[in-house]
């Protein structure tokens, strides 16, 4: 599979990892690679890094199985990703409260947003 961008890729795991319950973390993560491990020690591993000097990215290692269970409150699933998925609604709908974009969220999804991540939708 090739991406464009390094941002392209993690954005792509990001809503993978979250929409399945897993929690991950991207290291070593600069511009020409990011490697998405699961937050436990072993397991998921997806590396993917820039193809020579082309402007293609590549996933080079690919371990997609986890050994962990689901999380349900997911720290992949930032403000930044929830105002992504609640773009439309938030424009329609300015007197929304953040509980119901919390509810909206878990109904949605099945993943629990704090208030905090709720609250930081303004700043986005
Ligand atoms: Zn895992």
């Amino acid at each position: 599979m090739d991406f464009s961008s390094i941002h392209e890729f993690k954005e792509a795991i990001l809503e993978h990892s979250i929409l399945n319950g897993r929690q991950i973390v991207f290291r070593p993560n600069d511009r020409v690679r990011a490697r998405a491990k699961c937050n436990q020690k072993f397991g998921h591993v997806i590396f993917c890094s820039k193809v020579g000097r082309s402007e293609i990215y590549k996933i080079k290692t690919c371990r997609p199985k986890h050994h962990c269970g689901k999380v349900f409150k997911n720290k992949n699933a930032s403000s930044e990703w929830v105002a992504m998925l609640s773009a439309e609604k938030l424009r329609s709908n300015n007197d929304i409260k953040l509980t119901q974009i919390m509810d909206d969220v878990i109904f949605r999804y099945g993943i629990a947003i704090s208030l905090v991540v709720a609250w930081k939708l303004d700043d986005c």
